[in-house]
């Protein structure tokens, strides 16, 4: 046991307890963003400074919106956490917030724009998010909107995505839907926004504006204009609902006519918008007129810097060939392109990912209007993957080999060459470096729940894991490798419906209490108990979905018991068990064999575990693995902590230890846990070569090594050591007497 008396520690701001909002329907995190908040409130005439996403979201508030809603998904999560912290702020200007329980509801939100003049925005991550939402697009899209619809997602495709590659594109081709991929640049992504609700308002259709993770990121400055307080609003109210127009309703008959709508009406009319409000860009001053480009919004900049590794562009983005950038990549304006196609000899089309639909459409619109120029893409770029600036460079070189030869190419062909060769270097020195996938927090209290499933396995045998979207699938990698699929978030119950009846032994379905919320109650734990299947569910209690920035579910902890766990000064309670909202609603819906079990009793767990899988009881069975997130618990419990030092009050603080003498170096313990600061280190024993187990000083004091040891009977080499700070007179007395003891021993 070692004791401290550390006290005086800066300050740390507190984040809880003070935030605004009520608590149902307002997720709410520890962490603030107030100065996110205050850009927001900018007025004419101000400088915003910040990222991409933030500028979007002061652009809704600029536009006139009355209403916001969605469901959060990198990378444009911030737009909600934001707005959603911001609402006593936008409750002035009579704007609604609403923290969606998926993107169907989000969708469906913006039924409030079929009938009222009312302009609203809703955001989630894509393709998976606009996957949950395509029923209600399509239904809003068949009636169209009168007040403007804004759906800003985040495209997750390319390197650092999270999700399927495919592309938001389908979804605009096959609903109608407007589609704006904008240059990340500040003022033209602000002026895109307030564009598109009014070319919603224009057409009708509802207006999705894609943003990769580079556009939500990009940092820049744009000049404010005052917030629009909307004329309808919740300041403002609509004085009677609108008239029954069966137009308005997505149902046969008047569908047929929404088709013919769509088609003869909606889409000329945002070709006329695009057109004249030259929502496109043209860049053609350079030197090269005979040639060209066309890209999408999104990929402009990295389009420029490839420019540049050739020669062909400084640094301030003048090319020397003529650019054409899509800001609205659907629909395409046809005249628009043969007038800059026209008389070139060769145009470039740099589209991301698969398929190349606006490569196609291009195609088919010169052709159509007779325009003879060879249009290059995907046979000069790859046809899959992001589009980074060395391949942009890559596909470049080629076409500017075949279209412009005069051009001396020779820096850009070695600085991709040279990229290659330090790479060769690299992998000859190191060999193949092994993948650093991510890994589950320190002391997350879902990781025990996985030491338990190994265990569990170990005596009933391997059972097939349906496993879903959440940082339980952190589970996959190394040194669990578990689960078998991932069908969606919240889908992991349904997606063995169909496996279970045919295996032999019991399947098992985990999912987080975020999907069990956004998904998984109806659609796996519904049809289970209604088709009175024998099925195991496993649902991660950590109170947040925290995958996503933990942010509130229903299951949430509330701030009276966030409050009464400081006043018992309880620095290790988790407060997952405080709201029973998930276990009263599988109750209520019928689910008989219901079992809660901390995360961190392993020993306990693993007989859950087999007991579920094993039992003669014949239905659902469900294990609630209860724990709250470490990193909310952390972010949470670090300014308390702090309070209390500086008020010269006890901390203590828990840190597990191996004894390195004890160590036999098998390395089970690190097998079972995979927590990072629970490492390696040199065997300290001459006579021994392999290293020890050792935990490090990111130690949170989870406790999950000592349950491991205890729940698979490891070696005893693991101690468990109490930090007290600011320790009372009897304790440091204590500490005094034992050093008195011992200090002998240690030297002999
Ligand atoms: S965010 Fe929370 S639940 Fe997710 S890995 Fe970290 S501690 Fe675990
Ligand atoms: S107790 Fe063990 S598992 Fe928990 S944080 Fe410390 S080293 Fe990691």
């Amino acid at each position: 046991m070692a004791w401290t008396n550390e006290s005086g520690l800066p300050t740390v701001a507190r984040t809880t307890g003070d935030k605004a909002g009520p608590r149902v329907g307002a997720p709410r995190m520890e962490v603030q963003f107030t100065e996110e908040i205050q850009q927001l409130q900018l007025g004419a005439g101000a400088t915003f400074h910040g990222e991409g996403i933030l500028a979007i979201t002061k652009a809704l508030l600029q536009s006139g919106v009355a209403y916001i809603g969605g469901y959060q998904g990198a990378p444009v999560s911030h737009l909600l956490d934001v707005m959603v912290q911001a609402r006593p702020y936008v409750d002035t200007l009579g704007v609604h917030v609403e923290a969606c329980s998926n993107e169907a509801s989000a969708a469906a939100m913006l039924g409030a724009s079929i009938h009222y003049p009312l302009r609203g925005a809703v955001t989630w991550k894509s393709i998976v998010g606009t996957n949950v939402a395509a029923d209600a697009l399509s239904n809003l899209a068949s009636p169209g909107v009168v007040g403007g619809a804004l759906i800003v997602v985040g495209e997750d495709y390319g390197e650092g995505a999270s999700v399927i590659q495919e592309r938001t594109h389908a979804y605009a081709l096959k609903s109608t839907l407007l589609l704006l991929d904008p240059r990340p640049d500040l003022p033209t992504m602000v002026n895109l926004v307030e564009h598109a609700f009014a070319l919603s308002e224009a057409s009708n259709m509802p207006a999705v504006m894609e943003l990769r993770i580079r556009a939500c990121h990009v940092r820049g400055r744009f000049t404010a204009k005052d917030n629009v307080a909307p004329k309808q609003s919740t300041r403002a109210l609509i004085d009677e609902p609108a008239g029954f127009d069966y137009m308005r309703l997505a149902h046969p008959p008047v569908t047929f006519r929404h088709e013919k709508l769509k088609i003869e009406q909606r889409i000329p009319a945002a070709q006329r918008y695009i057109a004249e409000h030259r929502l496109n860009e043209r860049f053609d001053a350079g030197r090269y007129k005979d040639v060209g480009l066309i890209v999408q919004g999104g990929l402009y900049n990295a389009l420029q810097r490839a420019l540049q590794q050739l020669g062909l562009a400084d640094s301030f983005g003048a090319s020397d060939l003529p650019v054409q950038v899509l800001n609205v990549t659907y629909p395409l304006v046809p005249q628009e392109i043969s007038s800059f196609c026209a008389g070139k000899r060769a145009v470039l089309v740099v589209e991301e990912g698969n398929p190349e639909y606006i490569e196609k459409d291009i195609v088919q619109a010169l052709r159509k209007l007779d325009v003879q120029t060879r249009i290059h893409g995907k046979d000069v770029l790859p046809a899959a993957g992001e589009y980074t600036v060395e391949v942009i460079a890559a596909g470049l070189l080629t076409f500017v080999a075949e279209h412009l030869p005069q051009v001396d190419t020779s820096a850009a062909r070695a600085w991709l060459a040279g990229n290659a060769e330090r790479r060769d270097a690299v992998a000859k020195v190191m060999g193949t470096l092994p993948a650093r996938p991510p890994g589950f927090c320190v002391g997350c209290p879902e990781r025990p729940v996985f030491s338990a499933l190994k265990l569990a396995q170990q005596e009933v045998g391997k059972v097939h894991i349906a496993a879903d979207i959440g940082c339980h699938a952190l589970a996959t990698f190394e040194p669990f490798s578990s689960g078998h699929s991932i069908l969606g978030y919240g889908m992991s119950l349904a997606s063995r419906a169909g496996v279970s009846p045919m295996m032999q032994r019991r399947t098992l379905a985990i999912m987080g209490d975020g999907g069990f919320w956004h998904n998984g109650l109806l659609t796996g734990v519904q049809a289970a108990l209604f088709n009175g299947d024998d099925a195991v569910l496993l649902i991660m209690k950590n109170g947040y979905t925290s995958a996503t920035g933990t942010q509130d579910i229903l299951n949430t902890p509330d701030d009276e018991a966030k409050a009464e766990a400081e006043a018992n000064a309880n620095l290790h309670q988790s407060l997952a068990h405080k709201n029973q909202s998930i276990e009263d609603t599988l109750k209520g819906m019928g689910a008989q064999w219901l079992r809660t079990v901390h995360t961190y009793e392993v020993d306990a767990m693993r007989r859950t575990l087999e007991e579920a899988l094993t039992s003669d009881f014949n239905g659902l069975k469900v294990i609630i693995a209860e724990g709250e997130c470490q990193l909310e618990r952390q972010r949470r419990i670090k300014p308390w902590i702090a309070g209390l030092l500086k008020r010269g009050e006890r901390v203590e603080r828990v840190k597990y230890g191996v004894d390195e003498d004890v160590c036999t170096g098998d390395h089970a313990c690190i097998r079972l846990s995979g927590c990072p600061t629970l490492t390696l280190k040199d065997n300290p024993d001459p006579l021994k070569v392999d290293p020890v187990a050792t935990v490090i000083d990111g130690c949170v004091g989870c406790g999950l090594c000592g349950a491991n040891a205890h729940a698979a009977t490891l070696c005893p080499s693991f101690y468990r050591a109490e930090v007290i700070r600011n320790p009372k007179w009897h304790e440091r007395l204590l500490a005094n007497m034992r050093a008195f003891i011992t200090r002998p021993l240690r030297t002999v």
